[in-house]
């Protein structure tokens, strides 16, 4: 009997530590140095940051998502997850814990495809956390459906030029180098013509138009950029992994980084929620506390309960791809709870927001941020819609069409079978059925 919903005591005292660390001294950092997360170190936050990533290396808890043999502690995603749910909370916390998006899907990938002076140039220094990396895949008219994208690689001699446009590439502005997807073969289907190449950011030819912002972000804070490759030029050692196999590497990249997103929504949501409960229980209206409101206990429950359920299916899939060790082997379960996600965000954020009021909706409390961060879910890593198509799909792969003019839970022929099999006790009471 294997189902075990514990934690084993000596990896929760790790778990204890983290919750406090990150409360006492990674929070403080939102609020002192906002939307800095991914700009190099320097002067004042490099003194202050330092010596936490120090306290975590110490701890045996920096780039956890990592196997031993690239400095990381192998922990697997169930673990993971467990301490994402804490650094969820914090956007400096992934950051001090060296496991932020994208930079952790760059490096699985430089790890798993890259040679060995790949590794050596790009991984080593942004797995010590010194440098910052860019994913640029999706295209100004083309997200949702790589096989319209168009960026073109060619070989030149020993060297590759890519030509095109990129749209939405995070921390490009920050970033050492950029991982870009482009077509190498246009006369094959996309799954096969295209390739992924690590490209310095200080390589002529790219120029990051503008940087578009979230929400109600002003221009110099956007960090999502939109970019012109003109003659890139690149030696042909800057193809990562084979000619033709941007498509499998993407898959590789983006199942982890799906849970990874999960995982730290968990955190998001929770602290909505331990913010609802508090102002529930502080705040008084006609006659009684807003925790004695049917409509409030409602939106307690409910997010509650959709918390709950979300995380254990978000531990379960961990738990999955740690059994497997297989992303498409759990391509289902990962779907669903990219699915699950955006919608869990919103409405427990919107209750709370609800909740507290004009308060909710000011720039003094963080739900606008986090109704932000959900709809962001619903799009980053593919749109919901996609993932649908995806759940659905494999689902159907377990079932079979009915060979009858009538479907197999008909009653009358369920009835029909069931009275055939127990026919011969059935000889005398016939007429009584
Ligand atoms: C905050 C943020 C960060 C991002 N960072 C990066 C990054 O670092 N690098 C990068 O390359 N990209 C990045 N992206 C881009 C992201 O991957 C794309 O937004 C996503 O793939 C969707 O592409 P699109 O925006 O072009 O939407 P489209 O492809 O135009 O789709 C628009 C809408 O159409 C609907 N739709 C699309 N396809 C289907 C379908 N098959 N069935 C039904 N409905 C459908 C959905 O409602 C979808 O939202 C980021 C996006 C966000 C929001």
């Amino acid at each position: 009997m294997a189902w075990d919903f514990e934690t084993d005591p000596e990896f929760q005292t790790k778990l204890d530590w983290v919750d406090a660390f990150v409360s006492d001294k990674v929070e403080p950092l939102d609020l002192v140095w906002p939307g800095l997360e991914f700009v190099p170190l320097e002067g004042a936050r490099r003194r202050a940051v330092e010596p936490l990533k120090e306290e975590v290396r110490r701890q045996g808890l920096w780039a956890t998502h990592l196997g031993p043999e690239l400095g990381g502690q192998g922990y697997g995603q169930l673990k993971l997850s467990l301490l994402n749910e804490i650094l969820g909370r914090s956007s400096w916390a992934p950051i001090v814990f060296g496991c932020q998006a994208p930079d952790t899907g760059n490096a699985e990938i430089i790890a798993h495809y890259g040679t060995p002076q790949q590794k050596e140039r790009y991984l080593r220094p942004l797995l010590d956390g010194e440098i910052f990396s860019c994913y640029s895949m999706t295209e100004p008219h083309a997200g949702a459906d790589p096989t319209l994208f168009t960026t073109r690689a060619v070989k030149d001699g020993e060297e590759w030029v890519i030509n095109g446009w990129k749209f939405f590439s995070s921390n490009a502005k920050t970033a050492s180098f950029l991982i870009v997807m482009a077509v190498t073969n246009p006369d094959v289907h996309p799954y096969q013509g295209m390739s992924m190449f690590l490209v310095p950011a200080a390589t002529p030819g790219i120029e990051i138009v503008r940087n578009v912002g979230l929400g109600a972000e002003s221009s110099h804070q956007g960090s999502h950029a939109l970019i012109h490759y003109e003659d890139v030029r690149v030696p042909a050692d800057a193809l990562l992994g084979g000619e033709g196999q941007a498509f499998v590497i993407a898959q590789t990249r983006l199942g982890g980084g799906r849970i990874h997103h999960a995982m730290r929504t968990i955190g998001m949501a929770r602290s909505a929620l331990d913010m609802m409960c508090e102002r529930a229980l502080s705040r008084r209206t006609q006659g009684s506390l807003l925790a004695d409101k049917q409509f409030v206990q409602g939106y307690i429950a409910d997010s509650y309960a959709q918390l709950v359920q979300f995380r254990l299916f978000v531990l379960y899939t961990a738990w999955s791809i740690d059994k497997y060790h297989d992303y498409k082997k759990v391509r289902k379960d990962i779907a669903a709870v990219k699915v699950l996600m955006p919608g869990v965000l919103h409405d427990i954020v919107w209750r709370a927001m609800q909740v507290h009021g004009a308060l909710g909706v000011s720039n003094e409390m963080p739900f606008s941020r986090m109704m932000l961060a959900a709809s962001v879910l619903g799009l980053a890593d593919g749109p919901t819609e996609v993932h649908k198509v995806t759940v659905a799909r494999q689902v159907l792969r377990q079932y079979e069409p009915s060979d009858d003019l009538w479907p197999t839970g008909h009653l009358p022929r369920r009835r029909r079978e069931a009275l055939a099999k127990y026919e011969q006790y059935l000889e005398h009471e016939v007429g009584n059925l």
